[in-house]
Formats: structure tokens, C-alpha cells, sequence
């Protein structure tokens, strides 16, 4: 592991109650440092989290925060809450990592342990990060006696389960006024970006079994009728929207081409920028499910895995982010983290990756629609207004879900990074406690974009959190 990296860009326009808080997170970060590595090493799959969670719910109860825990019956979930009243500001903190991902802090493939999880999308970073953040606000809100509540969200089973929805769903986020949270990032940016709305859901299809050879007139095969699902999808993808996604594995073949399968079943992911759509072509997909049924002569039935909203943007909220972030800065490397960071760009294929890159604030841009990816902030951004930055926790040029990103996040560079979050998400909370009227603002805009006749509704119908969504062969990818 390299040494802590005490270098940061600040401009000097911050207030002396910003400097104050930088000051509380400074101050404990080695104890971060400790909490984040700890996480990484044991790099804990979703719903499975079930150290990762203690180690943060300590950090909360040492510090004096209220601290609930198994929130819709998910072991790992908590809620870490201090003060009382109006306003409550929250934040968000992941902790799951992502099978067979594990690596050591090296610039050459080295897993810490074969075929074991790793930290690849830095959510070790992402729930310490965030704890950092809410214990410097607290420190802040006794010092200068701001009436409120800070309330940390500790939320399971980002990459694929998607504890957020359920505590969303059951209602636990209705009395926030604002969400600030982060995720890790080869750069820093406060940019109002959007994501892909998302359902995923695997159809199984039941036949009957038969000598293939025998007597194939007796069976009804369940492939065929998988094969006939994926068909019709397959023609159906010229009349659907360019911007929509549909992707699918078959979770279930057949054991063996001499026996008539009684039993197949394919997993579905479907996409779309917009929620409302995503619905829709789900919708089209069942009917395609249910024609292939009927066609072959099989019965079929749907379990929904996961459903998140695309992310609603709020330009509000996010330029308060990006003014904070550009006033924190970036991060910037020691030369021995210079040299790692060198290495591990080596490793990429060629492009223009600097480590100095780092030290960047991305241009503010606002992207209403879309996004690379899809995840269950999106949720709570219909819940309540909600802004996201991205801290350079990786090396310029690293891809999330990749073993130079665990190797990036194990290191002092995520370390570098996470504080850069941990301050940027304070300094902003501070001034929505300190200004209603910005507060207000943030929620009106949500209202105007949402329609003042929405209600949120989960995508998931009824169904328990997937808790075996990650045991088995589960081929979601996020
Ligand atoms: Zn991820
Ligand atoms: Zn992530």
C-alpha cells in the first residue's frame, strides 16, 4: 500500500466554516484510510455484506449517531442518523464488491486471493467516503448549533440487488429534503448526468419431458419454447426506440440433446432512458414470452429481478456540487503514487491518460437522458432531489469493474479521492442547511420534472429483495 497523499489543490475562497470541516475530515483520515482498506480486503458480495456493514455502523455509533439496521428484511442495510428535525439531508454509502474481481495494489493482473470478489467499482470508498463526510457535518452542526438532521443511508447490494429500491419503497427516504452522494471515478465531476432506467427478469418456461428419439411427439420442449421468446424479441428490436437496450442469457438450456427439456429458463435485462419506457417494452417482452408459450404449447412465468429508475437530474443541486467540488479541487499525486499511477496506465490500451489528469475538474454538464449505466440512485432521485459527483478514487483512464480499478481503490489514490468526495459532499450540506431558499429551489425543480401528479412507484412490484441474486450463475452484468 503507498503512503497518504496530504497534497490537494484548495483554492482559498473557501469560508472559515469550510475550512473547519476539511478540517474535521483531515484530521481523522488515516483513521478513513484504515476503514475504506479494511472494506476492500474483505471485499464482501451484495446482500453477503455482512462485515462491511458493522465496520461502518461502528464508526457511526462511536461518533453518537443513531444507528437502525435490517431495513426490509436486508441483514446489511442501515440507517446512521444524527440530530433532529428539519431539514434532513442525506447521503448514500454502498459497501458491496463484485465476484472474481480480486486483485493486489500492483500494476501487473495479481489477484489477493483466485477467483475471489474484489472492490472493483470502489464501493469500500464509497461508504467510508460518505461516513467521513456525515461525522464532519456533525461535528459542525454541534459547534455552530444548526437545527436538523444528517441521516447516512447504508444501502446493500448496489451491483445487481438494489437495496436502495426496497428502502425507497417502503418509504424510508419521504422525509429527506435532498440526497448528496458520489461514486467513485477515474475523474472529478459534478456534472448533472442522467442514467438508464432498467427491469431485469428471468422467464421460465415448463414442458413436458420425452425421449428425444423415442417419442418426441409426447414432449413439449421448454428450450423451444425459450428459443421462440428470443426469437420474436430478436424481431422485435427493429420497432423499438434506438436508445433502448435488450439483453438477454439463457440461464437454463437443456442438460442433453436426447431428452425433450421439461424445464429452460432465460434472463432479461431491458433499458431505455426513460422509465416509462422501460415499462413498455417490458410489457412487449411478456407478450413476446407469452406468444412463444402459447406457440409451444409450454407454460411460462416471470419473476422481476431488479427495476431502477433512470436518474432525475437536478441542475440545482448539482451546480451547488460542482462549485463546492471545484473549490476542494482534485487530487493530486505524490511522485511515488506518480510512478504507480504510470504503470497502471501502461496497462491500458493506448490512449491520451495523464496522472495529472487527476488534479481536473470536469467542465458542468447537463445530461437530461441516458447515461452509460444504470443504478438504484435512480430511485431515490424520484423520492427526493438528489446530486451526484464522481471523485477520481482511479487512475485517469481506468474503467469501473476492472482489476486496475481494485488495484487504483486498494491504494492511496482512492484514498486521495475519497477525501476529495468526503469534503465535497460536506461543504455542500452545510449550505443547504445554511440555505432554505437553495433547498426550495432543489425541490421545485424536482416537482417540474417529475409532474406534480407523480408518485413514485417501485419497479419491482412486491417481490422480497433478490437476496440470491449474486449465488448461482447470475449473468447480470451491471
Ligand atoms: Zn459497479
Ligand atoms: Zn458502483
Amino acid at each position: 500500500m503507498l503512503g497518504l497523499n496530504p497534497l490537494f489543490s484548495q483554492s482559498t475562497d473557501l469560508s472559515p466554516s469550510e475550512k473547519w470541516v476539511i478540517q474535521q475530515i483531515e484530521k481523522n483520515k488515516v483513521q478513513y484510510e484504515k476503514t475504506s482498506m479494511a472494506i476492500w480486503e474483505l471485499a464482501e458480495l451484495g446482500f453477503q455484506e455482512e462485515k462491511s456493514t458493522l465496520i461502518l455502523q461502528d464508526l457511526f455509533k462511536n461518533q453518537g449517531f443513531k444507528v437502525t439496521t435490517g431495513q426490509e428484511g436486508m441483514s446489511t442495510a442501515f440507517i446512521a442518523e444524527y440530530g433532529e428535525g428539519k431539514p434532513v439531508i442525506g447521503f448514500l454509502a454502498e459497501f458491496d464488491a463484485l465476484p472474481g474481481l480480486s486483485q493486489k495494489v500492483s500494476s501487473n493482473i495479481e489477484p489477493l486471493v483466485e477467483r475471489a470478489p474484489g472492490h472493483a467499482c470502489g464501493h469500500h470508498l464509497f461508504g467510508t467516503g460518505s461516513a467521513a463526510s456525515a461525522i464532519a457535518l456533525k461535528e459542525w452542526m454541534i459547534k455552530e448549533k444548526i437545527k436538523g438532521t444528517i441521516r447516512v443511508y447504508g444501502t446493500p447490494a448496489e451491483e445487481g440487488g438494489g437495496g436502495k429500491v426496497f428502502m425507497a419503497r417502503a418509504g424510508y427516504m419521504d422525509d429527506v429534503d435532498a440526497v448528496l452522494t458520489w461514486h467513485p471515478a477515474s475523474r472529478n465531476d459534478a456534472s448533472a448526468e442522467s442514467s438508464l432506467a432498467i427491469i431485469s427478469a428471468k422467464f421460465t418456461f415448463k414442458g413436458v419431458s420425452a425421449h428425444a428419439a423415442m417419442a418426441p411427439w409426447r414432449g413439449r420442449s421448454a428450450l423451444d419454447g425459450v428459443e421462440a421468446m428470443n426469437d420474436m424479441v430478436n424481431m422485435m428490436r427493429e420497432h423499438i426506440e434506438p436508445d433502448s437496450r435488450i439483453h438477454y442469457a439463457i440461464t437454463n438450456g437443456s442438460m442433453a440433446p436426447n431428452v425433450v427439456p421439461a424445464k429452460a429458463e432465460v434472463y432479461y435485462i431491458v433499458r431505455h432512458p426513460e422509465m416509462k419506457e422501460v415499462v413498455r417494452l417490458f410489457e412487449r417482452i411478456k407478450k413476446c414470452a407469452k406468444g412463444a408459450a402459447i406457440g409451444t404449447e409450454t407454460e411460462v412465468s416471470e419473476d422481476i429481478i431488479s427495476g431502477y429508475y433512470n436518474i432525475l437530474i437536478n441542475e440545482t443541486l448539482a451546480s451547488l456540487m460542482h462549485q463546492k467540488l471545484t473549490k476542494i479541487g482534485g487530487v493530486s499525486y505524490t511522485a511515488q503514487e506518480k510512478i504507480f499511477a504510470n504503470e497502471l496506465i501502461n496497462s491500458f490500451p493506448p490512449g491520451d491518460y495523464k496522472p495529472e489528469d487527476a488534479l481536473k475538474i470536469e467542465k458542468f454538464r447537463i445530461e437530461e437522458r441516458g447515461g452509460p449505466a444504470s443504478s438504484d440512485v435512480g430511485d431515490v432521485s424520484w423520492v427526493t432531489p438528489t446530486a451526484s459527483i464522481a471523485a477520481a478514487t482511479w487512475v485517469p483512464g481506468t474503467v469501473a469493474h476492472s482489476w486496475q480499478a481494485v488495484a487504483s481503490g486498494g491504494s492511496s489514490i482512492g484514498v486521495g479521492g475519497m477525501l476529495v468526495a468526503a469534503k465535497t459532499m460536506a461543504i455542500s450540506a452545510m449550505e443547504l442547511f445554511n440555505n432554505p431558499t437553495m433547498l426550495q429551489k432543489a425541490k421545485d425543480e424536482k416537482l417540474k420534472r417529475t409532474g406534480s401528479d407523480f408518485k413514485y412507484k417501485s419497479l419491482v412490484g412486491d417481490r422480497l429483495p433478490p437476496f440470491d441474486f449474486m449465488s448461482g450463475n447470475d449473468p447480470r452484468k451491471k
